[in-house]
């Protein structure tokens, strides 16, 4: 009996034991498990805050950029591209205006060459880029004509009086008047490009009066689409006169060299506003 006895205290203790080991080990893994799981809910924590810190930062950029290419295109826009500093005081961008005019011994010594049996003078340095456009006009049948091209002072100075008179005749105005009426027509001397040889006004061979018929003849349509490609420009457009001040005149083109000539037309501007300068005023404003 006793040894019966004892054997069931014994496996009682045993019981007791593997129930307490049991008890430990459940202990320990659960503890395990809360360790791995908190790690766990730790790291997707930590993973979820970088992943939104990444789409913010991803976001602010692409508004940025956003941003960015809108002030681009309107600077593309808004933005006409002008001279640059380096080029503004080359020869074939000189400003000549009433608003920058010279004086006598301002004008510079121009060593001009003869274009034609008529006698015509250029600024030498045009010559080749003229010729290739009178060129390019006849292979497109077209026979432009030129009637006017450099201008010495004196000869400037003629024209300029002549004109004052002829005003003062046809219509009774004073001296004063007459210059200023005179002036819309014919530059004042000092203040006009063909006294720099760089300007030349073209006429249709078939219709020579200088007057806004010229735009509409066919040798006037192809000066005025082509004449960008080979340096030269529509100086006085239509439209434009409160900036360059002087009247419309679809027969004065100017050499200012190709890529002022090519961004000049693509952007429909005028040399003053290339130049970044003052506009001239209306040359009508102040006529009686
Ligand atoms: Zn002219």
């Amino acid at each position: 009996m006793s040894d019966i006895r004892q054997r069931r205290r014994r496996s009682r203790r045993n019981i007791k034991r593997i129930r307490q080991r049991n008890r430990r080990v459940l202990l320990s893994v659960g503890l395990l498990c809360f360790i791995v799981w908190a790690g766990f809910v730790n790291v997707s924590k930590q993973k979820k805050e970088q992943e939104a810190e990444q789409a913010y930062a991803e976001q602010q950029e692409k508004k940025a950029r956003e941003a960015k290419e809108v002030k681009a295109g309107k600077e593309e826009k808004d933005e006409p591209v002008l001279a640059a500093e380096s080029e503004k005081n080359k020869w074939y961008l000189k400003l000549v205006n009433a608003k920058n005019p010279m004086i006598q011994t301002d004008v510079p010594e121009v060593e001009t060459e003869t274009l034609d049996s008529e006698g015509y003078q250029v600024d030498a340095r045009i010559m080749k880029d003229l010729e290739a456009m009178f060129e390019a006009a006849r292979a497109d049948g077209r026979s432009p004509m030129i009637c006017s091209a450099f201008r010495a002072w004196d000869t400037q100075v003629s024209l300029y009086q002549n004109k004052i008179g002829r005003v003062m005749n046809e219509e009774g105005l004073n001296e004063e008047d007459a210059a200023i009426k005179a002036a819309t027509v014919v530059a004042k001397p000092g203040t006009s490009e063909h006294q720099i040889g760089l300007a030349l006004d073209i006429v249709s061979s078939e219709y020579t009066n200088l007057d806004e018929g010229q735009m509409e003849t066919e040798d006037q349509k192809w000066l005025m689409e082509n004449s960008w490609k080979y340096g030269f420009i529509l100086r006085y457009p239509l439209d434009k006169s409160d900036i360059t001040g002087v009247i419309f005149e679809p027969w004065h083109y100017r050499y200012v060299g190709k890529k002022a000539a090519k961004e000049i037309t693509e952007q429909n501007l005028t040399l003053e506003e290339y130049l970044g300068e003052e506009p001239v005023g209306d040359p009508t404003e102040n006529i009686k």
